[in-house]
């Protein structure tokens, strides 16, 4: 008998869990077969696998080889295994000196030509493997920088399986290959938003207004209003004015883009993500799915923000979806063998027509809709899902002059964040006895039962509304926690009357 070794790493959601490749090879019918619970992309490793090496001038012998991927009990998804599979059968076959490769991780799906595809998942991988004390770790050159991006590890990059082979001692004839490389298109491009200041929004202070109220609250935000209004524009403003990401932050924000396609991350972005599915997502690309499990807008807009434009035209089933991740922060994808589970905490920003024609109410345009149409289209969006949401706002078109304000120099997005970071600390500071850190968060019965109870001379508006039925518990509810983040923007200690009066016009925009 005899066996080769070299090691993996299995990704479950974003943990990656170190996995040893066996392979021992003996007399017997010819053949390669894999046990280890291997998922179907990963079972036609052996095809890969078998190919890749005929190609890289390691002919197999007419050998019986089992390959086994341990702990079996870890489940085992997607392609990244071929290469230390390739490896622990040189090793196994005595052509790399097994102390060589058992103590390396390799990481990349093979051609079958023998080079190295670029391949998603590298740096969850590579921070694994650090993490469990691993020193050197092989990756794909298109991955390279992306590998690089985690230090205390040495990473190298190559480009075919000949090339790894050579360097862990086999003794092959070197013939350069041109490495695979991913496209061109990087990540950055497709999944954050152009650089856009806010300074740039022309006649809109009253969304401004309740924009800024959201990024220093953490509030859901809703804007309703005709096409042509700007309610893009200002969704993709959001991230801008939230604070950078803490380098903890950013690094999972990194890992989720790297197992969501294969990219060469070359930096790790501080800035919040921006993520924009369009209305005709499926759940699967909302929350995550597919048969190699990859994560999905949510988890990609984790840390930042997930904007919902022409939300009612989404499949009402796709919109339930969004329970879950907003209930908990996280999202999680359960298959047969696998269940894994993904960060999904993103600040919510929907955007609606009034109506399906878009003219509905506004002024010197006229709708075309019918009523039963008209009342139906923002039914759509259920009540759980709005009632998740404190901040609904009506978004006029926008004028092109700047209005009475024109002599105002526009605030940039920079001084707007650092706004936000300011009144983000008072809050956090109030809140540190508490589970919460944004205002967002806090429950309604905290705002009403603790210390934070505001006398009723400043409660008057909601009081009246609540007494009329005007305005619901929950409603109720919202305001008061609007009216804590305007008080931390004003550097008030606690909301005025003033401030709960502006908390109630930010809601204006749909009735509850
Ligand atoms: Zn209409």
């Amino acid at each position: 008998m005899s066996l080769g070794r070299a090691r993996a790493v299995a990704l479950v959601g974003l943990t990656g869990v170190p996995v040893d490749v066996e392979v021992d090879a003996r007399s017997g019918l010819p053949g390669m077969s894999l046990i280890g619970m291997p998922d179907r992309a990963l079972g036609e490793a052996v095809e890969r696998v078998r190919s890749a090496l005929g190609n890289s001038g390691c002919d197999l012998p007419a050998r019986r080889l089992t390959i086994n991927l341990s702990p079996a009990a870890l489940p085992k998804q997607g392609s990244g295994f071929d290469l230390a599979i390739a490896l622990a059968v040189l090793a196994a076959l005595g052509i790399v000196p097994r102390e060589g490769v058992a103590a390396t991780v390799f990481v990349g799906e093979l051609a079958l030509d023998g080079r190295l595809r670029p391949t998603a998942g590298v740096l969850p991988a590579v921070l694994a493997a650090r993490d469990a004390g691993v020193h050197t770790v092989v990756v794909p050159t298109a991955n390279s920088a992306e590998a690089a991006l985690v230090t205390g590890i040495r990473s190298l990059g190559m480009s075919s399986l000949r090339e790894v082979a050579i360097h862990a001692g086999a003794r092959i004839s070197v013939k350069p290959v041109e490495p695979l490389l991913q496209s061109e298109q990087s990540f950055e491009s497709d999944h954050t938003p152009e650089l856009s200041d806010l300074a740039d929004v022309i006649g809109q202070s009253d969304a401004i207004d309740g924009l800024i109220t959201a990024a220093a609250g953490g509030h859901h935000l809703f804007l309703l209003g005709p096409p042509g209004s700007g309610k893009t524009m200002l969704a993709k403003r959001l991230p801008g004015i939230l604070p950078e990401l803490s380098t903890e932050e950013a690094m999972q924000v990194a890992c989720v883009r790297s197992l969501s396609q294969a990219v060469n991350l070359t930096t790790i972005d501080l800035r919040p993500p921006f993520e924009a599915p369009h209305h005709t997502a499926t759940a699967a690309a909302l929350v995550g799915g597919g048969s190699v499990i990859r994560p999905g807008a949510v988890t990609r807009a984790s840390g930042g923000v997930l904007f919902l434009d022409e939300a009612p035209e989404f499949h009402a089933s796709v919109l339930d979806c969004l329970r879950e991740p907003l209930e908990t922060g996280s999202v999680t994808i359960l298959r047969a063998t696998t269940r894994a589970t993904f960060p999904a905490r993103f600040q919510l920003v929907m955007a609606a027509n009034p109506c399906p024609c878009g003219n509905y109410g506004m002024p010197r345009s006229e709708c075309s809709c019918a009523p039963m149409a008209r009342r139906r289209y923002l039914a759509r969006l259920s009540g759980p899902l709005l009632d998740r949401v404190d901040i609904r706002l009506t978004v006029a078109r926008a004028t092109t002059s700047r209005g009475p304000m024109a002599n105002d120099a526009p605030v940039t997005s920079a001084q707007v964040r650092d706004r936000v970071i300011i009144a983000r600390g008072a809050a956090r500071e109030r809140l540190r006895q508490t589970p919460w850190t944004i205002n967002a968060d806090v429950a309604g019965a905290y705002l009403t039962g603790s210390n934070l109870r505001l006398p009723r001379s400043v409660t008057k508006p909601i009081d009246m509304g609540v007494e009329r039925g005007n305005l619901s518990l929950r409603g109720y509810d919202r305001v008061l926690r609007v009216a804590w983040t305007i008080a931390d923007l004003d550097g008030s200690t606690s909301p005025s009357l003033e401030h709960v009066g502006r908390a109630l016009f930010l809601r204006q925009g749909v009735p509850t």
